[in-house]
């Protein structure tokens, strides 16, 4: 049961299968089950519990508020949740307790889904391994599934250590891990760079990053004002599009979302590709580009190829600037966003408070880790009158550079680009870790920042899995506004390749809590 899609789980609970509650319960469990891998900051088992057994009331009574009704959903700790913890993995809001609801979770909650906990990320969603955090690193399912087992055990002979699991990418890898473990229906992540589509990409998900505007930022803890979207992350494209049926819209809290209604609908089963034209840019075939994920990509557009949509190289000649670019426009976001963070209103608050100025510095330096001070100096530097024209305002520029390279090729008829969501699949944590994290964490999202800085939407969508049994995700990018046709050309490709379903054959003998007969119904 708790592999089913959102369409299929709501159908039994609306049948009476099952009920809110017993779902409720059956995902705390897994959870218990599979704390080791670190995707939950907070299991907000009480809170989910109460929403579970008021949503069965309303099914008993003839009264559910509709498809998400008693569904289990997570949230990644950077979204303000009223009375649960919002810590954004920082020592800095460690037990902070917002007292109001994000939009998206708002939106949520009124369709009647339970809230089943907030999940684990780097700090202030600054990275790309979900190994920079105040909670510790997150573990990526896959390193457990009986694939990657399997795998290794034929290449070396050798079972899997327990150290070497593997990374899930981030900044949302705990969203990611949430969804691909089976412990919730759907998560929330944020997006800035690519921090939806990166761990999807790495825990074998799909992962959405909404045009800019459509989705609500309130109450979303910013990281980059102007690139931050709420990102969705789901096991299959359609459920990623019914979650984006209920967060997309206008938001009066939020002025950059647009006016314009939004009509979403839900993806057509037949799909015809005849008439699509796909890009392939040929900058995003970098030298670091693994030449396992290098081949996925040109299958992928072979396959659309032979299906019958037309298929060309296209050029995006600013895009080699991107990752320089977003990092001085991300540093200086983040220099003024972090400002709020000085011990006085919010979280932390460090004993060395002689004078207002120690205490600034004592506080910040004691509640952040080195990646968020390090982009807070860089930011500063940015931003100084001496250099504001020279960093500031030329990354500006490049920005518009990069944006109009993408609207050009939408007007020249593209209607979709393909490319990787990331340079290789999830690699063991001991390997990811040997570089310094404040350069790992600038390099990752070559293929997914520029899709930000041109606020288009973006969606990593589960392909194939690499020689050693790890997913790899492709990335296809749209038209602003036209997140629906976007998802249906994923779709289609998602019927097409059959990417096979989890098998975390390592976790069944962690699962003591679990029962012998629930362990079958998880992992048959
Ligand atoms: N890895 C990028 C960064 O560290 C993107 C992060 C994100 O999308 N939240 O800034």
């Amino acid at each position: 049961m708790l592999r089913a899609s959102l369409r299929e789980i709501s159908a039994a609970l609306k049948e009476g299968q099952v009920s809110p509650t017993e779902l409720c319960q059956k995902c705390l469990s897994l959870i218990r089950a599979t704390r080791f891998l670190n995707a939950y900051i907070t299991v907000a088992e009480d809170t989910a519990l109460k929403q579970a057994e008021t949503s069965e009331k309303r099914y008993r009574q003839g009264q559910s508020l509709g498809d998400f009704d008693g569904i289990p959903f997570a949230v990644k700790d950077n979204f303000s949740t009223a009375g649960i913890q919002t810590t954004c993995a920082s020592n800095m809001l460690k037990g902070y307790v917002p007292p109001y609801n994000a939009t998206v979770v708002q939106k949520l909650l009124d369709q009647g889904a339970v809230l089943i906990g907030k999940t684990n990320l780097d700090e202030f969603a600054m990275g790309a391994g979900s190994t920079d955090g105040a909670f510790g690193p997150v573990r990526n399912p896959w390193s457990y599934s009986r694939q990657y087992r399997e795998k290794c055990a034929e290449n070396s002979s050798t079972q899997v250590e327990d150290d070497d699991w593997l990374i899930t990418g981030g900044s949302s890898g705990g969203s990611a891990a949430a969804v691909s473990s089976f412990t919730c229906f759907a998560a929330l992540g944020s997006d800035t760079g690519g921090s939806t589509r990166n761990p999807a990409s790495r825990c074998g998900v799909v992962g959405l990053k909404p045009t800019y505007g459509l989705v609500s930022r309130h109450g979303l803890i910013p990281l980059v004002n102007s690139m931050d979207v709420p990102g969705i992350l789901t096991r299959c494209v359609d459920d990623a599009a019914t979650v984006l049926g209920v967060l997309g819209g206008h938001d009066p809290k939020d002025s950059t979302t647009v006016q314009e209604p939004f009509y979403s609908c839900r993806l057509p089963s037949l799909i015809d590709i005849k008439n699509l034209c796909i890009g392939i840019p040929k900058e995003y075939n970098t030298p670091e580009l693994s030449s396992e994920t290098s081949s996925v990509w040109s299958k992928a557009a072979n396959l659309f190829e032979i299906s019958g949509a037309k298929v060309i190289e296209v050029s995006l000649p600013h895009t080699c600037h991107s990752i320089v670019c977003y990092h001085v426009l991300c540093a200086a976001e983040v220099a003024s966003n972090m400002a709020r963070f000085d011990g006085l209103e919010y979280g932390h608050r460090s004993s060395a408070d002689q004078s207002t100025e120690t205490l600034y510095a004592a506080t910040r330096r004691e509640g952040f880790n080195d990646v968020v001070r390090g982009r807070i100096l860089s930011g500063n530097y940015f931003l100084l009158k001496q250099n504001y024209e020279n960093y500031f305002i030329k990354a500006q520029k490049v920005r518009r550079l990069i944006a109009t390279d993408f609207a050009k090729l939408f007007n020249s008829g593209i209607d979709v680009l393909l490319t990787p969501t990331t340079l290789s699949p999830a690699v063991p944590y001991v390997e990811f870790i040997k570089e310094d994290n404040r350069t790992r964490s600038t390099q990752d999202d070559i293929f997914t920042q520029a899709a930000n800085m041109a606020g288009l939407p973006a969606v990593s969508v589960p392909a194939a899995l690499s020689e050693k049994g790890v997913p790899i995700g492709l990335q296809f990018i749209g038209r602003a506004f036209h997140d629906m046709q976007l998802l249906t050309v994923a779709k289609w490709f998602e019927k097409q390749v059959q990417f096979p379903v989890i098998q975390l054959q390592g976790m069944v003998d962690q699962l003591d809590a679990v029962s012998q007969k629930e362990k079958s119904a998880f992992f048959s």
